[in-house]
């Protein structure tokens, strides 16, 4: 893209590619063959300021734009999809909601350590029963004197388990249906607050991934993110953020894959020559890069546009179904061009098509997405 980058952009972009250079890529197939969180690694890449990007200095931010924060996730993401996301939730699921809906005393106790990297956060919509449909929450948190006692569960949270602060979203009245939602700002160790099961995924095996359990967990009042029956339409606007971030990752795993895709075809050589010379492969190669391309202006359209203040739902929707479609177009191709090689785990392609996939299903699947640009193009 040709894209004249401000000092910011360009000097988190370099830390994130130092930190992927040094500390992620080395190990990340064997922890991804372990499905393993590395959590010395998470708090280093948090100590670095990365979780802070675009928030005030007053409360431990940087004070850069949107935008660095969205090469940052990028930029991680060519190196380890899992890393990405955990940054992505952090700081797009937890932190922004506080930021934007949090009380003084809010930002103050949670914002500050988020930005600071002492903390980690989560987001926790999904529900066994409440997916696609998050209207259906059946996580319950009933009002008693200065507290509310929630009861329920979540399912699929990334950063469960390993998270410090977790927004959660449950029914305060059932009967006003979306309205009768609520956000709620949860510490790990309040409680009656336990973790069940850790998922076994296919891909972004190097990010956690757990269920959350509330047993009779008394939260207090002044925890209520937002004002009361306002959560659902907190968590949508989180999402919309979230969305950036998904397809930010999304183009780093893509432009990953592209650019191993490359190499390997410049070496390896069948019928005496190099596997690029031949057309079918070399016009794969300009596809992906032309995909790659298009989505950047995409998610970095959407970026600068939640920067301006402008409204950027569709854009976000848009940037998130194009950028992990071509994901995951991107990667199925890489393994192509790689052969019988690409089928092995020994290469890395195989593990960026795994890791693409996800973002074609979280934060709202590309069918969600699809109704959000078809609901703006037909209104
Ligand atoms: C690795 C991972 C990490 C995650 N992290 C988080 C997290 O941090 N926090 C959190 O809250 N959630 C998280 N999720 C949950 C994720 O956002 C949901 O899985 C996703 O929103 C889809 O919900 P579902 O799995 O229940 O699928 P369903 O809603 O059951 O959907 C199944 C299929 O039906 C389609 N579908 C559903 N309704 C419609 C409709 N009306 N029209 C057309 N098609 C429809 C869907 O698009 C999909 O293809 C995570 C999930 C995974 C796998």
């Amino acid at each position: 893209m040709d894209f004249n980058m401000t000092e910011d952009q360009q000097m988190f972009v370099k830390l994130a590619k130092d930190f992927g250079e040094k500390r992620l890529l080395p190990t990340v197939s064997e922890r991804d063959h372990k499905h393993e969180y590395d959590e010395a690694i998470v708090k280093e890449m948090l100590e670095m300021g990365l979780a802070g990007t675009y928030f005030p200095e007053a409360y431990g931010g940087a004070g850069a734009d949107i935008l660095s924060y969205i090469m940052t996730v990028e930029e991680l993401a060519k190196y380890d999809a899992g890393v990405s996301i955990t940054l992505s939730a952090d700081v797009s699921l937890c932190a922004n909601p506080i930021y934007e809906f949090g009380t003084d005393a809010q930002k103050e106790k949670y914002l500050k350590p988020l930005c600071e990297g002492t903390m980690l956060g989560a987001f926790a919509l999904t529900e066994p029963n409440a997916g696609t449909d998050a209207a259906g929450q059946q996580t319950v948190a009933a009002k008693e004197g200065d507290h509310y006692v929630l009861n329920g569960s979540k399912i699929f949270i990334t950063n469960g388990g390993a998270a410090d602060v977790y927004i959660v979203f449950a029914m305060t009245d059932k009967s006003q249906g979306t309205k009768g939602i609520s956000a709620f700002i949860l510490e790990k160790g309040m409680e009656g607050f336990t973790f069940g099961k850790k998922e076994d995924k296919m891909g972004i095996n190097t990010s956690q991934t757990m269920e959350l359990v509330f047993q009779n967990v008394k939260v207090p009042a002044e925890n209520l993110l937002g004002q009361e029956g306002k959560g659902f339409k907190i968590a949508m606007m989180t999402l919309d953020g979230g969305r950036i971030g998904v397809a930010a990752q999304a183009l780093g795993i893509a432009e990953a894959a592209l650019a191993d895709a490359v190499e390997y075809s410049k070496q390896r050589a069948q019928f005496g020559r190099p596997i690029c010379k031949f057309q079918t492969i070399s016009f794969k190669l300009a596809d992906m890069a032309t995909k790659i391309e298009a989505a950047r202006h995409l998610v970095y359209k959407a970026a600068m546009k939640k920067q301006e203040g402008k409204p950027y739902s569709v854009d976000a929707a848009m940037a998130k179904m194009f950028a992990s479609d071509i994901a995951m177009e991107v990667t199925t191709e890489a393994v192509q061009i790689f052969g019988g090689y690409g089928y092995s785990e020994e290469y890395p392609v195989a593990r960026h098509m795994r890791d693409a996939k996800i973002t074609q299903i979280y934060e709202g699947t590309n069918e969600v997405q699809r109704m959000v640009v078809s609901g703006a193009v037909l209104r």
